[in-house]
């Protein structure tokens, strides 16, 4: 599975510590990571992240543009909705494609558990099995 990986400032050492109590699981699939999130989730678990810019250079818009063409299993996106940072067009968009490509999206860590332990679980391989018969 493809797992996209974002979090607010605010929230990114959250991400950190989601990442390390989950990395056994997270470890058997390919992950990918806006600029800093990935840095910090790398140097914390050395899970080998791909990293896309920084969300302020356009890689929450990367990873939007994966989600579009299907490349992209699951988005943890750790927000913080108290700052003005989520009310940005970019993040708002990408939720909503998550929405048109019926992408499973966790945007806080409680949401972030189910799915990954649904994900063990073996409960998102219906998305496997949907890209293979394209
Ligand atoms: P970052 O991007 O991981 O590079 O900080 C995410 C964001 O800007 O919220």
């Amino acid at each position: 599975m493809n797992i996209a990986l974002t979090a607010h400032d605010s929230k990114k050492e959250l991400m950190v510590q989601f990442c390390i109590a989950y990395c056994g699981i997270m470890s058997h699939h390919n992950l990918c990571a806006t600029g800093t999130t990935g840095k910090l989730i790398s140097e914390a678990t050395g899970l080998n992240i791909k990293r896309f810019l920084s969300g302020s250079q356009g890689g929450d818009q990367q990873i939007a543009s994966l989600i579009a063409c299907n490349e992209i299993d699951l988005l943890l996106f750790f927000r913080d909705p108290l700052t003005l940072q989520s009310q940005n067009t970019h993040e708002q968009n990408l939720l909503r494609l998550c929405d048109v490509h019926n992408i499973p999206v966790a945007t806080n860590i409680a949401t972030a558990e189910v799915l990954i332990h649904g994900l063990e679980r073996g409960d998102l391989d219906w998305r496997m099995i949907l890209n293979q018969n394209g």
